[in-house]
């Protein structure tokens, strides 16, 4: 962001000649992709950590609801965010351009740093068959059922909420899938797992930074000020339903129809 401020090249329309970066569309794009996305990995993580302490401490059906929360979101917790760490420091560098690929900026190290972070403590293949197999399929939905009506009742009272409950809609129907399809046909889910997590850390992770966004109007409301740290939510709210979200339908079609290609490719054809 601070490179953004202070780098000038090229003239940013509607802008006088001297100005930083930061006024290109395409940078402001960047900068608002990795600062939403890093919203949405944050409150899934919260969210998460939330439900680990009323496992602990709710009595009865409530600790077991929210322990069999805790083992749906950890999977996404690990792999989509990590995913996420690696597309937003390659984002990084190139907010930098060259820059951010040679040393001095220290961008590229981000990128390194995060590379590993998909592989160890169980790689992103691993962590989403544990999502649809062991935590899905297994549990035969009813966890992922329960989030998903969460997510569905409070859409209404949300922004962008349109947005939202066409992602909800994707979930749904790629759990659908899996439910009907792992008994018979394991590998056929195995070939979605991974675009599996990505439907759902990003639909889950939207509902959050709408949630976020909700809480924040009325505190920016109660200030008299939307144009500081509240007002910001609004908008990186509405960046993540529109540049984001759109993504469910692409995931849910590779789950419902991308295993033919994945499967019928002759291990010699590779
Ligand atoms: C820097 C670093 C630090 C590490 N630190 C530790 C540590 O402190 N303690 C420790 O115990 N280990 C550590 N590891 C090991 C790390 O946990 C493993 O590298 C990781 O679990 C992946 O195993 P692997 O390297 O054998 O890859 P493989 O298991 O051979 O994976 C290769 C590819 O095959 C895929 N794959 C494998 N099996 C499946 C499957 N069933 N379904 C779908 N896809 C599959 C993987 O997703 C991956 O894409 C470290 C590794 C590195 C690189």
């Amino acid at each position: 962001r601070n490179y953004a401020r202070d780098r000038v090249q090229g003239r940013p329309y509607g802008q006088p000649a001297g100005a930083a970066i930061v006024h290109h569309p395409d940078v402001r794009r960047m900068l608002l992709d990795m600062k939403s996305r890093i919203d949405a990995m944050r409150a899934i993580a919260y969210y998460t950590a939330g439900q680990m302490d009323r496992a602990h401490q709710a009595d009865g059906a409530d600790t077991r609801i929210a322990q069999a929360t805790v083992d749906l979101l950890t999977p996404v917790v690990k792999a989509w965010c990590t995913e996420n760490s690696i597309q937003i420091a390659s984002t990084g560098i190139q907010v930098h351009g060259g820059m951010g690929f040679v040393e001095e900026t220290g961008a590229a190290q981000h990128l390194r740093d995060a590379r590993i972070t998909t592989i160890y403590e169980g790689t992103t293949g691993i962590q989403s068959n544990d999502l649809v197999g062991r935590k899905i399929a297994r549990d035969k939905g009813v966890t992922v059922a329960k989030l998903i009506a969460e997510m569905r009742s409070d859409a209404t009272s949300l922004p962008y909420s349109a947005e939202l409950l066409v992602g909800v809609d994707a979930v749904e129907k790629a759990v659908a899938f899996i439910l009907a399809t792992n008994d018979l046909n394991p590998e056929r889910v195995a070939a979605g797992a991974v675009p599996f997590l990505h439907l759902f850390g990003s639909v889950v992770g939207g509902w959050l930074v709408l949630k976020a966004a909700a809480k924040a109007k009325a505190k920016a409301a109660a200030e008299g000020d939307d144009t500081g740290f509240y007002g910001s939510k609004e908008v990186i709210a509405q960046h993540y339903a529109t540049h984001v979200l759109p993504h469910a339908a692409g995931y849910l079609s590779s789950i419902l129809n991308g295993s033919a290609s994945t499967l019928g490719f002759a291990e010699d054809q590779f």
